[in-house]
């Protein structure tokens, strides 16, 4: 049996060995080891998945660069399999609770260049550029909570009573997966994301939660965060989350990810909320935005649900079937924001905020809205 233990491993090597007994020195204990969920955007297409795995840190320590095995996850050969995880973002861990925290990373190759999948390192860029316009973003995630291949609440056969009583709704026969929502938006704030809000969508088990108003980067990240969570989360109910932008055939809505957007110039003035608008139906800016809002976007934009077909630019105010809205609230103040109502459920919020703030704050400099 001792044997047995020993080479099950209960048997320290030399540098476990020595931390442990410096932590034992100074704690008193090891218990004082912290628990630090690296998480990554892999390599999946078309739509990236979320892995990520625990690395133990002593009490203070920085969370450092760290690797992975990127032939695993679509992000490398088997031959040259390693890939680089540098921390970009660092926050407390509500699954774990106590000390332990959440690290969320971008990826690099070895040479410490971004991997083809990462796509953030282009969006710092152009956030830096245009940082003088104070872009804010609030990103509206819809998604379904899904038992094996059933949205939760269809029935085993057949269909539930159609959209219509579900968006906003309360009541069993009208809601489902309530707690889970309210877990998981505990533990987004818990974890300090600029979580604003949740309500019930129009399709039995589909939600929304917005995350904003904050710049590109923040809301891009905390976006991948709460994503995490909604997983992790509903995890321990045995349910899955998807963001499939079009879960059930049939009658019903898709899935999307409104993207609200402003610069402090439209945050002041009409004339600049006009000219964004303006600049996002220009030329070819139509099919280079939809290119890059998520996969599946002509099965979602198809002209009959709650947006225009994705080949028809248009902006209007209070117009659902748009593809810009303008919420009347912003044309009765002549200030505030639009809402990009394209974007899937599934689309990567770096691409879509870095698009945004490349076609429309570059417009607006040249016209001098800035
Ligand atoms: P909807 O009426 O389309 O369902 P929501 O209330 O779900 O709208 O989401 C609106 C989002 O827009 C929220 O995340 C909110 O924080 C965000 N938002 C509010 N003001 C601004 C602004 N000036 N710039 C960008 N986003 C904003
Ligand atoms: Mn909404
Ligand atoms: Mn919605
Ligand atoms: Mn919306």
């Amino acid at each position: 049996m001792a044997a047995q233990l020993h080479g099950s491993g209960l048997c320290f090597h030399g540098a476990v060995r020595a931390k442990l007994d410096r932590v034992t020195v100074l704690k008193g204990s090891y218990l004082m080891a912290i628990k630090a969920e690296y998480i990554w955007i892999d390599g999946t297409e078309p739509t990236a998945k979320l892995r990520s795995k625990t690395k133990i840190l002593d009490e203070g320590q920085e969370p450092p660069i760290w690797g992975f095995d990127g032939s695993s996850t679509n992000q490398a050969e088997g031959h040259s399999s390693d890939c680089v995880l540098r921390p970009v973002k660092v926050t407390p861990d509500p699954i774990r609770g106590g000390d332990s925290i959440l690290v969320l990373c971008e990826v690099l190759d070895t040479d410490f260049t971004p991997h083809p999948t990462n796509t953030r390192a282009k969006t710092a860029e152009l956030a830096e550029q245009y940082a003088g316009q104070e872009s804010w973003f609030g990103i509206e995630q819809e998604y379904t909570f899904m038992v094996g291949s059933r949205p939760l609440g269809f029935p085993e056969n057949g269909f539930p009573a159609p959209q219509g009583g579900y968006y906003c709704g309360v009541g069993a026969d009208e809601i489902f997966g309530r707690e889970i929502v309210e877990k998981h938006l505990d533990n987004c704030l818990a974890a300090g994301l600029p979580i604003s809000g949740i309500n019930a969508e129009v399709m039995p088990g589909q939600w929304e939660f917005q995350v904003g108003p904050a710049s590109a980067l923040e809301v891009s990240d905390s976006l991948w965060l709460a994503r995490w969570l909604l997983y992790r989360t509903a995890e321990e109910w045995n349910v899955s989350a998807t963001i499939d932008p079009k879960p059930a055939k049939g009658d019903w809505n898709g899935a999307g990810c409104h993207t609200n957007f402003s610069t402090k110039a439209m945050r002041e003035d009409y004339e600049p909320i006009i000219a964004a608008c303006e600049a996002l139906g220009q030329d070819d800016k139509p099919a280079e935005h939809i290119a890059v809002y998520g996969d599946g976007i002509a099965d979602r934009l198809t002209g009959a649900h709650e947006t225009a077909h994705f080949t028809q630019f248009s902006y209007g105010v209070s117009n659902r079937g748009a593809s810009i809205r303008i919420p009347w609230q912003v044309e009765k103040d002549k200030k505030g924001y639009l809402e990009d109502r394209r974007p899937n459920a599934n689309m990567d919020p770096y691409l879509v905020t870095g698009k945004i703030v490349d076609t429309v704050c570059s417009a607006l400099e040249k016209k001098g809205l800035v």
